[in-house]
């Protein structure tokens, strides 16, 4: 399921961004990833002896169609390393050139892409967010060809596995179910080794595979991010967060928030993330049939029970996380207090992030046009007696809103760090809020027009 390879060189490579807190957990010594040869290992070609990058397979639904062979086009798994917290990591290059699973692909990514990945996945882990993480972004002083010309990069990317539901559609694919039950046994000796002891490991892995996603789910919904290509090959076996191409973070709270260019149905809208993760995850459950019972229709019921466990895992993860936003125990019964919300906030295009923040202050009531509404709400919520301390350290006052994240590439591309630094550093220290950057806490401006991703 994986192919030795070799990263194309990199004409000349030049370190844009280093995350030296992650290098150092990593045992990396970051002043050695900026000298020439930690760049040239930054971009896969000064590799220690023995090392073979590989590209590898993998299948997925792509808005709902199959692809029996997608993998690595244009990334490479370096290989591991163990991070302080004693588990290991893959250590893994984006736009490293093509592979054998490259298709029409260039192999290639563009310099802003790649920056973007850094500080949404930066940001995400910030806020306590499964997420693959960025090691450093380099230029490579190649051009690429998009609709522009535009200058190429390599991400370094850390994950605690690059396993995906994809991959398990894959192995599932060849028939062979020894492959299948390798693959399985390594995940669950990876990621979930508690199903090792159960009585059916490979349904208990099913079982931590939910439960893993039906939090994540739930924890982006409740900072209003959108994933934006929740294809099955983008859904991961560990529950990370992984591949940050078209995502964007809501501002005006919408369940049918759309930010992608292709996602003309709008399959991947904010309000339809936990739908699709059960969707995803019916697509693991299917690829892991052969291995939850030699009888199949025993295995497809054991399989649709144990995925009738994700809706109620999902709405107890979001509704005890909407309770901390709002300063509320875990268990109270707060009637229809958080539906009322949602739909005073849906219809007052209100944004979701400065709402949540300014809640704990008095400041909120402001950014509802509907007073009367707002009033009558605020009266009920405080009637509960929230807790405004402990909501400061749930609802970040940054997150990496869209018109800043756009400003901080185009200024790093045109060689000017300043505002990416300045965007880094409070999107990655999301709950402290400091005067000297109160813009960076302020939706777009108004007039900013529609946001829009690309992959
Ligand atoms: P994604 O939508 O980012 O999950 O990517 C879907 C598939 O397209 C994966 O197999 C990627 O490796 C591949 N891919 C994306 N961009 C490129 C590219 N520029 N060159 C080659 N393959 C690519
Ligand atoms: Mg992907
Ligand atoms: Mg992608």
């Amino acid at each position: 399921m994986a192919i030795p390879w070799a990263a194309d060189d990199a004409p000349s490579p030049r370190l844009l961004v280093l995350n030296d807190l992650l290098a150092v957990d990593l045992g990396l010594d970051p002043d050695w990833l900026r000298s020439p040869d930690g760049v040239r290992f930054l971009v896969g070609r000064h590799l220690p002896k023995g090392a073979t990058p590989v590209a590898q397979a993998y299948a997925g639904h792509q808005f709902g169609n199959y692809s029996p062979r997608l993998g690595d086009g244009r990334a490479l798994l370096l290989g591991e390393l163990v991070h302080a917290d004693g588990l290991p990591r893959d250590l893994h290059l984006k736009g490293s050139g093509r592979t054998p699973f490259s298709r029409g692909g260039d192999g290639f990514a563009a310099v802003g892409p790649m920056l973007r990945e850094y500080v949404v996945s930066e940001a995400m882990h910030a806020l306590g967010i499964p997420t693959t993480r960025s090691l450093a972004v380099v230029a490579t002083g190649r051009e690429i060809r998009r609709e522009t010309m535009l200058p190429g990069a390599v991400l370094a990317r850390v994950a605690g596995s690059h396993l995906r539901v994809g991959s398990f559609q894959y192995a599932r694919a060849t028939d062979d179910v020894d492959l299948l039950r390798r693959l399985a046994d390594h995940a669950i000796a990876r990621h979930h080794p508690a199903a090792a002891d159960a009585e059916n490991p490979y349904l208990a892995l099913f079982d931590a595979v939910v439960a893993a996603q039906s939090s994540l789910v739930a924890r982006w919904m409740l900072v209003g991010f959108v994933h934006g290509v929740m294809n099955t090959d983008n859904v991961t076996i560990c529950g990370e967060t992984i591949d940050y191409g078209p995502c964007a973070f809501m501002e005006a709270y919408d369940p049918a928030a759309v930010f992608s260019s292709i996602d003309h149905g709008g399959r991947y809208a904010y309000g339809n993330q936990p739908g699709i993760t059960g969707w995803n995850l019916a697509r693991l459950a299917e690829s892991l049939l052969p291995l939850f019972a030699d009888d199949q229709d025993r295995a497809i019921a054991l399989a649709v029970d144990a995925l009738g466990a994700f809706p109620g895992l999902y709405e107890n993860a979001v509704t005890a996380g909407t309770h901390a936003k709002l300063g509320l125990p875990p268990g109270i019964d707060a009637g229809t207090l958080v539906e009322d919300l949602r739909t005073i906030l849906r219809d007052n295009h209100v944004d979701h992030t400065s709402f949540h923040r300014r809640l704990a202050t008095g400041a909120a009531r402001d950014l509802v046009l509907d007073l009367a509404a707002i009033d009558g709400w605020l009266a009920r919520w405080r009637a509960l007696s929230p807790d405004t301390d402990a909501m400061r350290l749930v609802n970040p006052a940054y997150v990496p809103r869209n018109h800043l994240v756009e400003q901080a590439l185009a200024a790093a591309v045109d060689g000017d760090n300043t505002p990416l630094t300045r965007l880094l550093d409070a999107v990655t220290d999301p709950f402290a809020e400091t005067g000297d950057r109160a813009e960076l806490a302020e939706p777009a401006p108004a007039g900013s027009g529609a946001y829009q991703t690309f992959c």
